[in-house]
C-alpha cells in the first residue's frame, strides 16, 4: 500500500478537486457555448445607419388581413409620415406575440387600433422582428392595400442584414468560403439591381422566395454565411453596358449540368457577362438526379389547364393540342429549350419563353428541373426526357462555383469566370 505523503492529496480530495476541474472546464464550455449562441443571437444588425439606396424591402407577405408579431427587445410604432404611434413598449409587454389584425381604417395590434395605412414596427438593438415566428433584422412595414381588404408585410433591411440570410438559403453553408463569398457578391448584385430597375415602382424591391432569391431572415444565417457576407461587405459585379458602366442583373442558378446560359434567350435581357460558358465544374459536386433528372410526366389536360389559365393570349388558342420546341440553344455540352410553340385545337397558336413554359407546368421547378429536356407525347401525357440541369442556367453555376473554390480558385476567379467581363468594385 503506497503511504499518502503531505503534499499528495487524498483519495477523497482528489476526487473533489477532479469534480470540481470537471465542473469548472463543463461549466466554461457551457458559457462559451451559449455565449457564442447569444452573442449571435443579439449581435446588433450591422449597417442600420447606411444610406436608404442600400437598404432592401423585403415582401414578407401579401394580401393577408392578419400576421403575428414577436419583438423581444424595447420597440416603437410610427406612422408612415414617421410620426410615433407608440413611443416604447407602453401597450405591450416584452416577448408578447402580439396579433396584427386589418380594421375599416387601418390596423388592430393585440386589441390596440392604429389609425394608419401605414405603420412601422421598430425595435431597439439588435433591431430583430418576429413575423408570423420567423424573426428578421431591421424593421417591419404593414401597408393597408388600396381595397383596403388587405395588407402587406414588408421587411426593411440594410442589405447586408439581407444578404445574411440570403447566402445560406440560397447555397449549403458548409460549402467552401471562396464559393460563399462569390455567391454573397452575386446576390447583393442581384438584389441591388432589381431595387434599381422595380423598386421605384413598387412598395418593395424583392419577394422572400425563389421568384427573387431565398431569403430566410435570422434562421438563414450562421458564422459562416456572416464570414462571406463581411469579407465581401460593399462589393457588387459591374459591367459596360451602352458605354458606361453599370451593375446588372447577376442571375445564378443550380446546376447547369455543363454549359450556363445566354441570358437573352431566357429573360430577354441583353448583358456581356451573361453569354454563357462552359462549365466542367459541376458534375462532380452535383447530385447524379440533379445533374440528370428524372423523366417527368403531365397530362395533356393538366398542361392545357395550366397555360390557358396563365396566359390570356393563349386562353384565346382554346384547349392546347400541341407544343413544340420552337427555339433551343445549342451548346456541345448540352442544349435548352428557349422558346415553345403552343399550338391550339383549331390549328392557331402562340409563342412562350422556355423558361416561363416551364415555370407554368411546373411551378416548384423542382420536378421539370431546367429547359434541357425533350418533349415527346406518350399516351395522353406530355413526357419531358433527357433533363439535365437544374435551375434556369443563366449566370454564375452554384455548384460549379463550388467545384471552382474546391480546385483552390478564388471568389473573384469564380465570378470572373462565370461572368466574363465583369468588374468587381466596392460601392459602401
Ligand atoms: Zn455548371
Amino acid at each position: 500500500m503506497k503511504k499518502a505523503c503531505w503534499w499528495c492529496p487524498s483519495r477523497a480530495l482528489k476526487g473533489a478537486i477532479f469534480s470540481f476541474v470537471v465542473s469548472l472546464v463543463s461549466l466554461s464550455v457551457a458559457t462559451g457555448l451559449f455565449g457564442c449562441k447569444a452573442r449571435e443571437l443579439v449581435r446588433t444588425t450591422p449597417h442600420m445607419d447606411i444610406g436608404p439606396e442600400y437598404w432592401v424591402r423585403v415582401l414578407l407577405a401579401n394580401d393577408v388581413n392578419r400576421c403575428s408579431l414577436g419583438v423581444e427587445s424595447i420597440f416603437h410604432i410610427t406612422d408612415g409620415a414617421g410620426r410615433t404611434m407608440i413611443p416604447d413598449t407602453l401597450f405591450f409587454r416584452d416577448g408578447e406575440v402580439l396579433d396584427v389584425r386589418l380594421t375599416q381604417g387601418g390596423f388592430q395590434i393585440s386589441g390596440r387600433s392604429f389609425e394608419s395605412e401605414r405603420l412601422i414596427v421598430v425595435a431597439s438593438k439588435p433591431h430583430i422582428v418576429g413575423v408570423d415566428g420567423d424573426k428578421y433584422r431591421g424593421k417591419i412595414e404593414l401597408r393597408l392595400n388600396p381595397d383596403r381588404q388587405s395588407f402587406d408585410v414588408i421587411n426593411h433591411v440594410p442589405a447586408e442584414a439581407y444578404l445574411a440570410g440570403v447566402v445560406g438559403a440560397e447555397m449549403p453553408r458548409h460549402w467552401e468560403p471562396e464559393a460563399l463569398k462569390a455567391q454573397a457578391i452575386a446576390a447583393r448584385t442581384y438584389c441591388l439591381f432589381i431595387k434599381k430597375r422595380f423598386g421605384r415602382r413598387r412598395n418593395w424591391d424583392v419577394t422572400k422566395t425563389a421568384a427573387n432569391q431565398v431569403y430566410l431572415g435570422l434562421k438563414g444565417e450562421s458564422r459562416q454565411v456572416w464570414k462571406a457576407v463581411n469579407d465581401t461587405a460593399g462589393q457588387v459585379l459591374f459591367c459596360k453596358q451602352d458605354g458606361a458602366e453599370d451593375i446588372f442583373p447577376s442571375y445564378y442558378s443550380s446546376t447547369c449540368a455543363g454549359h450556363t446560359e445566354n441570358s437573352r434567350g431566357v429573360f430577354g435581357d441583353s448583358y456581356g457577362p451573361l453569354c454563357g460558358v462552359t462549365c466542367p465544374y459541376c458534375r462532380d459536386v452535383a447530385k447524379a438526379k440533379h445533374f440528370f433528372w428524372p423523366m417527368a410526366q403531365y397530362s395533356k389536360e393538366e398542361v392545357s389547364k395550366k397555360l390557358t389559365e396563365s396566359y390570356s393570349s393563349i386562353r384565346q388558342l382554346g384547349t392546347i393540342t400541341g407544343i413544340e420546341v420552337a427555339r433551343q440553344s445549342e451548346y456541345e455540352e448540352l442544349s435548352r429549350v428557349t422558346k415553345v410553340k403552343v399550338v391550339g385545337a383549331d390549328g392557331k397558336s402562340d409563342w412562350l419563353r422556355g423558361e416561363d413554359f416551364r415555370l407554368t407546368v411546373d411551378p416548384t421547378g423542382n420536378t421539370l428541373r431546367s429547359t434541357s429536356f425533350k418533349i415527346v407525347l406518350l399516351g395522353d401525357n406530355w413526357a419531358f426526357m433527357s433533363g439535365r440541369g437544374w435551375g434556369h442556367g443563366v449566370g454564375m453555376c452554384q455548384c460549379g462555383a463550388e467545384g471552382m473554390a474546391r480546385a483552390g480558385h478564388t471568389a473573384t476567379g469564380i465570378l470572373g469566370y462565370y461572368y466574363p467581363g465583369a468588374r468587381i468594385a466596392r460601392v459602401y
